[in-house]
């Protein structure tokens, strides 16, 4: 396997963020090929019901691919959590907080994605489409599963990618 999130120079720079700047130029609504999520007006929701109504059922659509889809198929992260040394009484804790808050944040909004949970024995490498995102997940995690040591480290500007280590003891 290998080493696919490794390499977080591959996070272009250029990259848009999912607040849709490299959308906002589009007329009338997009719809990702990939998932279903639908553009319009600067925002991405969960498909296109959610955007249809009386006053947009004319404006044009369009088929595109979402900022997110677009980040998992280019093996890109914004947010990164790696785990060290989980016990093993919490893994299933583990995997219940990290899938059931991904639900919620995707729930939330269409580009906040849980991309990858990576497990190597007692090391696991989880991976977001969204910095905030993972942040807020790996501090659910450490009051939950009361972890002793973390940290946190923003990859330099312009990079918006946040890695944080949480290491239990
Ligand atoms: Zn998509």
């Amino acid at each position: 396997m290998p080493q696919m999130f490794g390499r977080k120079h591959e996070v272009s720079p250029q990259r848009s963020r999912h607040e849709g700047q490299e959308f906002s130029s589009h007329k009338g609504i997009v719809v990702c090929n990939d998932c279903g999520a639908a553009y319009f007006k600067k925002r991405w929701v969960h498909g296109l019901e959610e955007v249809k109504n009386k006053d947009n059922k004319d404006e044009p659509v369009s088929f595109s691919i979402c900022p997110a889809c677009a980040m998992i198929k280019n093996k890109q992260y914004e947010g990164r959590i790696t785990i060290k040394n989980l016990p093993e009484k919490h893994a299933k804790d583990l995997e219940d907080i990290v899938r059931g808050f991904s639900k919620r944040a995707f729930e939330r909004d269409a580009m906040h994605r849980l991309i990858e949970v990576k497990k190597e024995g007692v090391n696991w490498v989880i991976t977001t489409t969204e910095n905030e995102m993972a942040n807020k997940l790996a501090h659910h995690i450490k009051e939950s599963l009361r972890a002793v040591k973390s940290r946190t480290h923003f990859a330099p500007e312009p990079s918006d990618v946040a890695e944080i280590i949480i290491e239990f003891e």
